[in-house]
Order: structure tokens, then C-alpha cells, then sequence
């Protein structure tokens, strides 16, 4: 069938879960049999999220080309559990950029460039383009109606709806029913207001998802059906859920997919959330339980972990574990030392990272894990910091460390390296004076496993495995034999680049420099945190 269109829009304001709602719906339709894609599209006007502060935009999530996306792009690979590209995710600024240099080049044959059309067709082409192999396209829209940035989008989806019929586009509301404490009353009139903004904009949404605390009595569902033009069964309440994965299956309970059948002509659809739900109830009640330190920088924007923190939820549930996060701040460790916060965990995990802060209480943390044989995990910064605690206290050379902390460092255990071939197969050229922006080893590359490792063992003894990147720095090759001679071994290797590090007389110590975390979804847990997690329990110790 030729690909429709799922339209998901928000209103009245932001961080009301738009992304997980879209997730949601399409995981429903993957279920029933559908070949479903997602794009993101995103007002504001960076060309990508690649160097925004992850303190204004939460993580930077990689896709497997290497694009340095919006974190929503993580939730919609975890819940569809496919891996998305480049195409999936667009920007004003990518939009403008393109549109710009065509004019530049003559493209436009000497016309007036202007919104309507030179943008918005643009913004069609791409929207195409992402939903081309797919049956339904979920697209939803960053940002609430009414902004500016987001009118350009609006009238995309109005011509969309007008050029290809009611069949094919499908438009989601996405909105707020606040609670008056004081009155004891949910109000209806912001979602009245926000639904007529989009009627204005020439677009009437079909179906309405009223984000709330409490349930919504019946008499306002009806008086929202009512007020707002939809279907009484079009109004879906989204609760707070008890945990992300549970709102495909509140919607379920609510038959959502009965009028989005309707309205697209999808025929009778029984998706099989079998699988789904078992995990879900082992997420809400699990069985077993288990400690994970998590040692890192800026604790306080949790949301920059977000892939890092779903991958340990995903491993619990197919472990049916809870897994606890205590998250230990690394410049404490700096000056309480790691026993203290580390003593009563189970499991150490050293995320990735930029910059120096908090690396010395970090490689204080790798030293109690490696000594006291806890299980260990090194992502990325991580595995760096494992082979420079490994140079220091082990072969004693007290001065290892990366270029990235000292760029005239004698010992560089981590460094830059001059060229390398990228996952497209180009010569690549990178020296200490490469401009921030895309010099970074991004997106899935190869890695060869060795036989016997904890790494291959992980991955259901596969040789050749594949992950994703973000980071500047290398593992230095020179000092492999004087490491693999005192007991840390290379493991995992990608073209000649270091990529995996364990040590021969640990129960579970792993040090990688991929980002596992990326790949990990709930119903297919990422091996690398999925083994970490499971030899924290206990189960292979
Ligand atoms: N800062 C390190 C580098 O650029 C590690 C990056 C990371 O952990 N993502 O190589």
C-alpha cells in the first residue's frame, strides 16, 4: 500500500510526552503487521542537535549513519525497535540550509523564494523521503501549536492532508487536561483553545490525546468530543504510567487503534503485545533486585543518560530485575574516596564524557572495581579512563592519561590519531587543531571480537559484532603489550582501533568504547548491558 500518514501535533505546552505518545502508537501498528517508520521534525533552527548543550536538549542520540540527533529519536528506535537514519530527523535550519543553497546554484530558475512554496515543499520532499518504504509514517511535530517556528510544518501538513486525502492523513493532538486543585475540577478550555489555534491553521485533528494525573470522567470526554469536533472513542486519556513501555498498552485497553483504523482504512488490526506486556509487568513487579553504581558528571541532567538509563531498564526486565541506579557523583569520590559510595553496589558503571571534570574520582572508581572485583562496565570515556587507571597502578606509569586532559602529555594512553578509515569507507584526517564539530568517530562500525573474551561471550559468541560511536579520542596501540602483558587484554578491534578491554583475572570487568546504550531496546537488551547487568546479579559470578 502506498504510505499514509500519521500526523502527532502538541498543544497548550511542552514536555507532555508527545515523543512517547508517537512511540506508542507506532509500536501498536509495528505490532499489527506494519511496515512503520518515524521522523521527528524539529522547529528550531540548528542545522542539527549535534553541539547543543545537552543541558538545554537532554542527550545527543546516535544513529547508526553517524547523525547526532534529538534524544526522541532513541524512545522511537527503542519502541519500534529499528534502527533510524539521518532521514528521520529534520531541522528549520537543515530545511533553510538546503532551500539556500539551491537558490545559490540556480535551482529556482530566478523565482522569488519565499515560505509558501519553496520551504514547505522542501519540508514535503523530506517528509516523503523518510516515509518511502513504509506503509505508516508517524511524523511528529517538536514544539506546540502556536509557535512560530512550527508554522511552516503546519501548513506542510494541511497541504499533505489537502493533496493526498483523508485516507492517508491522519492528524494527533497531543494535549494537556490540568487539574484545579482548589475547584476539584479538570479544565477542558486549553485544549478548546489549542484545537481551535490548529483549526485556524486550516488542520482539524481526528483524534485527541488528553495527557492527565487522574482518569478522565466520562461527561469530559464527552465534552471534549463535543467542544473539540472528534469522535467520543477519539479521545484518549494518557495517564501517568508507572513506567513508559505501559502507555502502548493503556492506549490498547482504550481500543485507539479502532478509530486510526477507521480513519486510514487499515482494516481490523490485533496487534500482538504478548512479549510486551510480560516485560512491562517484570519492569512494574520484578522479582529480583540489583545495585548499580552509576559514577558521573552533571547528575543533575539525567536526561543526557536517557539511552544509557532505558538499556539498564530494558536489561532488567529481560532479567526480571530491578535494577537500582545509585547515582554517585565522581568529584565526591574525589574527596570522600570511592569505598564509601561504592561499597554497597553490586555493579560500576563509568559512562561517557567530555571535558576533565570528575575524571580523577571516575578513575578512582574503575580502581576499587578492578581491585575488588565488582563488576564493571566502561562506556566510551569509561573504557579510556580503565586503560589509564590500568597504566597508572598497575604498570605503574604514573603519568598516563588522555591528550584530551593534557595535550603535551608524555604518557598518552588515550590520543588523537591522524587519519582512519570512517564507516563509509573514506580516509578520514583529524589532528589536535580539527575544528569541535565533525571530527568525531560517529555512528555503527565493526568490531571483531576475540575468541574466549567476555565481550564475545556476551554476544552469543558472534566474531564480528556492530555499534555506534560518539567520541574524538583513541586508545593508543603503542601501549598495548605492556598492558596485555600485565593482564589487560584487547578484546574488541575495529580496522587496527581499540575497541573492547577486559582484565584476564576479573570476574566481569569490560571496558568499551562504543556506546552500547544506542542500540538497546526493550524487547532485544543491548548483550554488553545485558551481560553487565545479569553478572551484577550474580548470575554468572
Ligand atoms: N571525551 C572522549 C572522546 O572524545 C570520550 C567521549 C565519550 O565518552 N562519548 O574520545
Amino acid at each position: 500500500m502506498s504510505t499514509k500518514y500519521i500526523f502527532v501535533t502538541g498543544g497548550v505546552l511542552s514536555s507532555l510526552g508527545k515523543g512517547i505518545t508517537a512511540a506508542s502508537i507506532g509500536t501498536l501498528l509495528k505490532h499489527s503487521g506494519f511496515r512503520v517508520g518515524v521522523l521527528k521534525l524539529d522547529p528550531y533552527i540548528n542545522v542539527d542537535p549535534g553541539t547543543m548543550s545537552p543541558l538545554e536538549h537532554g542527550e545527543v542520540f546516535v544513529t547508526k549513519d553517524g547523525a547526532e540527533t534529538d534524544l526522541d529519536l532513541g524512545h522511537y528506535e527503542r519502541f519500534l525497535d529499528t534502527a533510524l537514519t539521518q532521514n528521520n530527523n529534520f531541522t528549520t535550519g537543515r530545511v533553510y540550509k538546503a532551500v539556500i543553497e539551491n537558490e545559490r546554484l540556480g535551482k529556482y530558475l530566478g523565482k522569488t523564494i519565499q515560505i509558501v512554496p519553496h520551504i514547505t515543499n522542501e519540508i514535503k520532499e523530506r517528509i516523503i523521503k523518510a516515509g518511502e518504504p513504509k506503509d505508516i509514517l508517524i511524523v511528529e511535530l517538536g514544539g506546540t501549536t502556536g509557535d512560530m517556528e512550527g508554522m511552516p510544518f503546519l501548513e506542510t501538513i494541511r497541504q499533505m492532508k489537502h493533496e493526498l486525502g483523508r485516507e492517508y492523513v491522519m492528524n494527533i493532538h497531543v494535549t494537556l487536561l490540568p487539574y484545579i486543585r482548589t475547584a476539584g475540577e479538570i479544565k477542558t478550555k486549553p485544549t478548546q483553545h489549542s484545537v481551535q489555534e490548529l483549526r485556524r491553521i486550516g488542520i482539524t485533528p481526528q483524534m485527541l490525546i488528553l495527557r492527565s494525573e487522574t482518569h478522565i470522567p466520562n461527561d469530559i470526554r464527552r465534552k471534549v468530543a463535543y467542544s473539540c469536533d472528534v469522535d467520543e472513542k477519539s479521545v484518549i486519556e494518557a495517564i501517568d504510567a508507572p513506567t513508559i513501555y505501559e502507555v502502548p498498552l493503556n492506549f490498547l485497553a482504550q481500543d485507539i487503534l479502532e478509530p486510526i483504523s477507521k480513519e486510514l482504512n487499515l482494516g481490523k488490526l490485533k496487534p500482538d503485545m504478548h512479549l510486551w506486556t510480560d516485560l512491562v509487568s517484570k519492569i512494574i513487579r520484578p522479582t529480583n533486585k540489583t545495585t548499580i553504581a552509576f559514577v558521573g558528571k552533571y547528575l543533575d541532567l539525567k536526561e543526557s543518560y536517557k539511552s544509557l538509563t532505558e538499556a539498564l531498564i530494558h536489561a532488567g526486565a529481560n532479567l526480571d530485575t530491578d535494577v537500582q541506579i545509585k547515582w554517585v557523583d565522581s568529584e565526591k569520590i574525589e574527596n570522600n574516596g570511592a569505598k564509601k559510595y561504592l561499597i554497597d553496589c553490586d555493579g560500576i558503571l563509568v559512562a561517557g564524557g567530555f571535558g576533565e571534570r570528575g575524571v580523577e574520582g571516575k578513575i578512582q572508581a574503575i580502581q576499587y572495581a578492578r581491585e575488588e572485583k565488582i563488576p564493571f562496565l566502561g562506556i566510551c570515556l569509561g573504557m579510556q579512563l580503565a586503560m589509564v587507571e590500568f597504566a597508572r597502578n598497575v604498570l605503574d606509569i604514573k603519568d598516563a592519561t588522555s591528550i584530551e586532559f593534557d595535550s603535551n602529555a608524555k604518557n598518552p594512553l588515550i590520543f588523537l590519531i591522524d587519519e582512519f578509515i570512517d564507516s563509509s569507507g573514506s580516509r578520514q584526517v583529524r589532528t589536535s587543531t580539527s575544528p569541535m564539530g565533525g571530527t568525531m568517530r560517529l555512528g555503527e562500525y565493526e568490531c571483531n571480537t576475540k575468541e574466549g573474551s567476555k565481550l564475545r561471550e556476551a554476544y552469543g559468541d558472534a566474531s564480528t559484532i556492530f555499534e555506534r560511536h560518539r567520541h574524538r579520542y583513541e586508545a593508543n596501540p603503542k601501549y598495548r603489550k605492556v598492558l596485555e602483558e600485565k593482564g589487560m587484554i584487547i578484546t574488541g578491534e575495529s580496522n587496527g582501533l581499540i575497541e573492547a578491554v577486559e582484565i584476564a583475572d576479573h570476574p566481569w570487568f569490560l571496558g568499551v568504547q562504543f556506546h552500547p546504550e544506542f542500540t538497546s531496546r526493550l524487547q532485544n537488551p543491548n548483550p554488553s548491558i545485558l551481560a553487565f547487568v545479569k553478572n551484577a546479579l550474580g548470575e554468572n559470578r
